[in-house]
């Protein structure tokens, strides 16, 4: 399967697509030298620090190569050529955390110990100046022995830059773990955004579901920037009392991570021994990480072919595909309808600009309604009549707007089209996410799993 001349930078032996994130892909790769197994993330340069954020990057990198945590995953090298970066991480051989968790909820014992490897590496990381800041169910892999192992931190500043404003995203489009204080675009500060998404894990490995689920997303929003949200009956009380205190809206009377580790539930336990262990293990170690430059690209590791791999399953697929989990509910019987819809980062009078804009270029008419709503409508027949577009503007929060796009009247393929070539192209620098990227998404991984 795997050809011998993928051999990267002399020293590494690619073997198959782990993953694909935002800004590149994962594989799983051996060192021919030691033979160990790792994980390479490729990034392409010119996808991220383009804003300015190069120190706070190099920063985060460095204190990372040297911080060494039993559930933290490991960078062991990074490398650069002109084009690309590659990180050499420690390989998490069983994969993702959330996989379990889409095959039933955990028991308290097992989320407990999850919950407080997860915490404590938080803490280390915290204690270090570095916050992650993307905490979400592909950052949270396990090792060949079930320990829980966050990764990308201090890598988040690198993906981030390239992000609107700094601030996070999810891969599914749903603020799922996301603080109330990142949606509502307020400064935030890291540490206390971490600890809310460790309170969505929390309850996600208790429960088996999202504790901010709704059959529309705008009511999503709403529910977590009030925090509202119900313990199914069999979360211990002790872990309702705690949930209730990370998982506040406002970050100032939020919980600290140092009170997380004091609570009586977090305290409770076999846990003798582990201590002397972590600390062992904490002590940044001295040789830290390479970093290497080659001048040239390396033709064998960029010119795979990934159209040949199986499209990897990330847990929010296998989330949505699964009852429980359905993801797509969020998003109303809309989204069925083949509404595109995005969020937006920008305020609403430059959303309308952008649309007014397109409109022009495309010689449509454009009629602003009440209520956020702009008709695009072409200026002859088309093949079934007068293409018309409703293009619908929601403020989620200040300065947050969900935006539906779908077609009022006229033909489908016609629509499409102009969808599809014009319309989202030209909207590119005003989306934040495409939310029906997740639809397209679960419907390939469907046709994979059955
Ligand atoms: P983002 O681009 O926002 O960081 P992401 O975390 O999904 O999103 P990557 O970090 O590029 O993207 O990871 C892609 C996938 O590769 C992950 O979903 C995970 O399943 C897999 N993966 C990443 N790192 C490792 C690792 N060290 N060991 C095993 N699998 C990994
Ligand atoms: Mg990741």
């Amino acid at each position: 399967m795997e050809s011998k001349s993928n051999i990267l930078m002399q020293r590494y032996e690619l073997g198959r697509l782990l993953g694909q994130g935002t800004f590149g892909k994962v594989y799983y790769a051996r060192s021919s030298i030691t033979n160990q197994s790792v994980a390479i993330k490729m990034i392409d340069k010119d996808k991220v620090m383009r804003t300015g954020q190069a120190d706070q990057i190099k920063r985060e990198i460095s204190v990372m190569s040297r911080a060494k945590h039993p559930n933290i995953i490991e960078l062991f090298e990074v490398m650069a050529t002109r084009t690309k970066i590659y990180f050499v991480m420690e390989y998490a051989k069983g994969g993702e955390l959330f996989n379990k968790v889409a095959k039933g909820k955990l028991n308290e014992d097992v989320a407990h110990k999850y919950f407080k490897q997860l915490v404590n590496a938080v803490d280390f990381c915290h204690s270090r100046g570095v916050y992650h800041r993307d905490i979400k169910p592909e950052n949270i892999l396990l090792d060949e022995i079930g320990n829980l192992k966050v990764s990308d931190f201090g890598l988040s500043a690198l993906t981030q830059s390239n992000r609107q404003d700094g601030l996070l995203h999810t891969s599914c489009g749903t603020p799922a773990y996301v603080a109330p204080e990142i949606i509502k675009r307020k400064g935030y500060d890291g540490a206390k955004a971490d600890i809310w998404s460790c309170g969505i894990v929390l309850f996600v490995l208790l429960a088996g579901y999202l504790p901010f689920r709704d059959s529309n997303l705008i009511e999503m929003y709403r529910k977590i920037s009030k925090a509202e949200f119900k313990c199914p009956n069999w979360f211990p009380p002790e872990v309702c009392r705690l949930l209730s205190k990370i998982l506040d809206p406002n970050p100032e009377t939020r919980i600290s991570i140092a009170r997380v580790k004091e609570s009586s539930w977090f305290k409770k336990g076999p846990n003798a021994g582990r201590k002397k262990h972590e600390s062992e293990n904490n002590n940044a170690s001295s040789s830290g990480t390479n970093i290497s430059y080659q001048s040239d690209d390396v033709p064998a590791a960029e010119t795979r072919e990934e159209s040949v791999m199986p499209k990897s399953i990330n847990a929010f697929d296998i989330i949505s595909l699964s009852s429980s989990f359905d993801l797509s509910k969020f998003f109303g019987d809309g989204f069925r309808k083949r509404a595109a819809r995005f969020t937006s980062r920008q305020p609403a009078s430059a959303i309308i600009s952008k649309l007014e804009e397109i409109a022009n270029r495309l010689r449509l008419k454009i009629n602003k309604k009440a209520g956020g709503l702009l008709k695009l409508e072409g200026l002859n027949e088309g093949r079934k009549g007068v293409l018309s577009i409703d293009a619908e503007i929601f403020e989620l929060a200040p300065l947050f707007h969900l935006v539906e796009v779908k077609k009022s009247n006229g033909d489908t393929l016609e629509y499409q089209k102009i969808l599809n070539e014009d319309i989202r192209p030209s909207l590119q620098d005003i989306v934040w996410v495409w939310q029906t990227d997740q639809q397209q998404q679960s419907q390939q991984s469907e046709t994979i799993v059955v």
